[in-house]
């Protein structure tokens, strides 16, 4: 699916959304969320607000915040934990993410395991619908792993 037919989709899906929850419609509303659909990669709250303030709109922080939460009540985005920090990301994505997290450096790799994939997709869970997934594996990068030896091959030779 192109561009524009997902982003036609959220928008119709968030108006959906506000409608069914007597919630108004707002310019702010709708340049938020076409922000956080025109980026692949999960981002903070932080970041998305330091970009509103930049843009030609100037939201304010609280107006990011509160809609990343109501979009997250709605479904078009889900916090994902990446190291100690809360991202938020797109939840149109169909398949999961399996992403290698570097507890040292924090340099993050996204890995693509289709067995594990779909061992996750077909897990069934009661009272639970499944509407996406992400997995983090925490370990060290092997420039952490060398640099580690080297620093304690220096100690042992003291
Ligand atoms: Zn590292």
């Amino acid at each position: 699916m192109d561009k524009p037919d997902i982003l036609s989709q959220v928008r119709q899906k968030l108006l959906d959304y506000l409608r069914m929850n007597s919630l108004r419609s707002t310019p702010e509303r709708l340049v938020l969320l076409e922000t956080v659909y025109s980026t692949d990669a999960p981002f903070s709250a932080e970041d998305l607000s330091d970009q509103m303030q930049k843009s030609r709109m100037r939201i304010s922080r609280a107006t990011v915040y509160n809609n990343l939460g109501l979009f997250e009540s709605a479904g078009l985005v889900r916090k994902v934990f990446v190291n100690d920090q809360v991202l938020f990301e797109r939840t149109d994505r169909s398949k999961g993410t399996i992403r290698m997290i570097c507890g040292s450096c924090g340099k993050t790799v996204e890995v693509n395991d289709e067995r594990l994939r779909r061992q996750i997709g077909e897990m069934r869970t009661r009272r639970f619908t499944m509407t996406g997934w992400s997995l983090n594996v925490y370990g060290m990068c092997s420039k952490c792993t060398t640099s580690l030896k080297r620093k304690q091959n220096k100690l042992k030779n003291k």
